[in-house]
C-alpha cells in the first residue's frame, strides 16, 4: 500500500491496513519520514488532517521496547485531548507484537498524584498528558524523565493561550541533554518563538 512509503515497522503498517486506511494524510506523508530520520519539526495542520497519527506512528515506531524506560512524552493542552491521543494509541496496541509491547500511560491533572507516581513505577515507554501534570509529577514525585529524547507539543497555540508554554519548557528541561521536539500547531504565533529557539534545532516546518 501507498503507507510503505513510510517505512514504518511491519506492525504499524498492519495496524494501517486492518483499520481501513488506504493511504497516509498529506500531514502524515509529509512529517512522518522526517520524524523516523530525526529531524525537529514544526507541522501546521488543522484536526481532523490525520495529525495524531502523523506524530504517533513514528514516535511508537522510534520505541526501544527492550529499555523500560520512559523514552517520549506527548503533551496536549487538555486531558480530553490526551485522551484522545490515548485512544488512538490504544487502537494501535491492538496490533503491537506480545514480545515488543509500547507500554503508554495518561498523565493528566484530576487524578491523586500519589496514585499516579505509582501507576508509572513500572516505567511506561511513553506518557501522554498535560504539561502542567507532567512537570508536578517530576518536581514532586521523583519521576525521571531525563531518559526521554522525544517530546511532541501538540496544539502548541492553545498552550500559548493557556499559559502552559512555561510547563512545557520545564518538562522539556527535564528531559534528556538532546531531545527530538515535534510541534503541531494550526499557527506558530510570535510568542511561541523562543521555546522554539530553545530546544529545536533546525526545524523542518510543514505546512498543510
Ligand atoms: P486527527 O486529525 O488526528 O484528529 O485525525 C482525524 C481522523 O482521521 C481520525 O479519526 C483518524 O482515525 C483518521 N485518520 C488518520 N489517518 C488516516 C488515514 N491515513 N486515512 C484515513 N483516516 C485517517
Amino acid at each position: 500500500t501507498a503507507f510503505d512509503r513510510l517505512n514504518i515497522k511491519p506492525f504499524l503498517l498492519n495496524a494501517m491496513i486492518e483499520q481501513g486506511f488506504k493511504k497516509p494524510t498529506d500531514i502524515q506523508e509529509r512529517v512522518v519520514p522526517g520524524i523516523l530520520n530525526g529531524y525537529d519539526i514544526i507541522g501546521q495542520s488543522q484536526t481532523g488532517s490525520g495529525k495524531t497519527l502523523a506524530f504517533l506512528l513514528p514516535v511508537l515506531n522510534k520505541i526501544n521496547t527492550e529499555k523500560n524506560e520512559i523514552q517520549a512524552i506527548i503533551t496536549a493542552p487538555t486531558r480530553e485531548l490526551a485522551q484522545q491521543i490515548f485512544d488512538e494509541y490504544e487502537k494501535l496496541s491492538e496490533y503491537f507484537p506480545e514480545d515488543e509491547f509500547i507500554r503508554a500511560k495518561t498523565v493528566v491533572g484530576g487524578t491523586d498524584r500519589k496514585r499516579m507516581a505509582d501507576r508509572l513505577k513500572n516505567a511506561p515507554h511513553l506518557i501522554i498528558g498535560t504539561p502542567g501534570r507532567i512537570k508536578d509529577l517530576v518536581n514532586n514525585e521523583g519521576i525521571n524523565i531525563f531518559t526521554a529524547t522525544t517530546l511532541v507539543v501538540d496544539e502548541a497555540d492553545q498552550m500559548l493561550d493557556m499559559g502552559f508554554i512555561e510547563d512545557v519548557d520545564q518538562v522539556a528541561a527535564r528531559m534528556a541533554t538532546e531531545i527530538q521536539m515535534l510541534v503541531f500547531s494550526a499557527t506558530i504565533p510570535e510568542k511561541l518563538q523562543p521555546l522554539l529557539k530553545k530546544y529545536m534545532n533546525n526545524p523542518r516546518h510543514v505546512h498543510v
